[in-house]
């Protein structure tokens, strides 16, 4: 069986070496030392100046909106994962969706001056497979009208462009270290900002609001993440360089044995180094699309609709909008199997059940 991801651990011993200081020390959450010296690594390998180790991904979103106190209409792209559009919701705003890029497969700047209304406060972007937007277009849009920028990294862990950290971009950045991701502490968020006011007060928020042990802040929320997913984070670092180059190795013997398969990967970033976070393909149709995968799944290989289907016109909590671009993608995109573990002979066989099935 090939799945279409499968997370990375660390030998054994050296996760129960962190293990082995927790038991000691017994201080298990709370921004502990662990906790304090990941932020520290993560800080130094993805050069970025601020950023702060929270419970997931989601939260930093929330997080990220709360900080940056915004109201009304957030612009977002409908192609992304559903966390992308619900923190929008739970933290009381409205979701404006804007239509992709057709190659890129990112939000398309050129269209979001046209959402622009007088209730709108922020763009939230998301760097889709780990691809980064056009962030100095959007930049521009932000400053003129005068709004917030948060981006979605969630796949973008050690993504540059323009020769820096993707995530020195916008008012805030959110990762996240879920498993299933490129590099992961189990569970798992980073915030980043360049801004240490706001940095401070997202610290606030992550504590319950807490300034001290009787006094309060901010309006807060338990936003922490504990030792032992700090130990899972620390245990991995060490091989991120191992995995991405595995990655990159695994994407590349695709790219060439699919040279001939009447698919398309997103157009990337010119100016980017990327993560090889995903591979995914944009078929002619749909049914090619499923023709292939479930020919796939036949032996046992498995691949994902990811992202299917659009969050513009799928969420029983807002009224379904028409994203042309956006919908017709999203019923063609898959993504194949990529991680660590797998085989170049893995790559080659699901590249031949691939062309077979076209060639059928
Ligand atoms: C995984 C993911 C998230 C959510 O991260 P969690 O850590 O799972 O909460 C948000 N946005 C995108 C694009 C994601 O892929």
């Amino acid at each position: 069986m090939i799945p279409v991801t499968k997370p990375f651990l660390p030998p054994r011993e050296e996760y129960q070496k962190y293990l082995d200081g927790i038991w000691k020390r017994n201080w298990l959450t709370n921004m502990g030392p662990l906790s304090s010296d990941l932020e520290m690594r993560l800080k130094e390998h993805l050069s970025v100046k601020h950023l702060l180790f929270v419970t997931n991904g989601t939260i930093a979103l929330q997080m990220a909106i709360k900080a940056l106190g915004l109201k009304g209409e957030i612009i977002t792209t409908p192609f992304s994962f559903i966390a992308t559009t619900s923190s929008i919701v739970w933290e009381g705003c409205k979701p404006v969706f804007v239509d992709i890029d057709k190659d890129s497969l990112n939000i398309d700047p050129s269209k979001i001056e046209a959402a622009i209304t007088d209730k709108t406060t922020a763009i939230l972007a998301t760097h889709v497979y780990g691809n980064p937007c056009d962030v100095l277009a959007i930049e521009k849009i932000a400053k003129k009208h005068k709004l917030k920028v948060i981006y979605d990294g969630a796949h973008a862990f050690g993504v540059q462009v323009n020769g820096k950290s993707i995530f020195e971009y916008g008012d805030i950045s959110i990762c996240s270290l879920h498993a299933t991701k490129l590099y992961h502490s189990t569970e798992g968020g980073l915030v980043i900002t360049k801004d240490p006011d706001l940095l401070k007060k997202i610290a606030y928020i992550r504590n319950f609001g807490f300034d001290g042990p009787e006094a309060f802040a901010e309006l807060g929320i338990n936003g922490k993440n504990s030792e032992f997913h700090a130990a899972m984070g620390l245990a991995n670092l060490p091989y991120i360089h191992p995995i991405h180059e595995k990655r990159k190795t695994l994407t590349e013997a695709y790219d060439k044995d699919l040279k001939n398969l009447n698919a398309v990967k997103p157009v990337l970033h010119p100016k980017a180094n990327l993560n090889y976070a995903y591979y995914p393909l944009v078929f002619e149709s749909e049914s090619l699309m499923l023709k292939a995968k479930n020919y796939l799944e036949r032996y046992e290989i498995f691949t994902r609709r990811y992202f299917y289907p659009a969050l513009s016109n799928t969420l029983p909590y807002l009224v379904n909008t028409k994203m042309p671009i956006t919908d017709e993608v999203a019923k063609k995109v898959m993504c194949l199997p990529l991680y660590y573990d797998l085989t170049m002979e893995e790559v080659e066989l699901i590249c031949r059940y691939l062309l077979r099935i076209q060639n059928n």
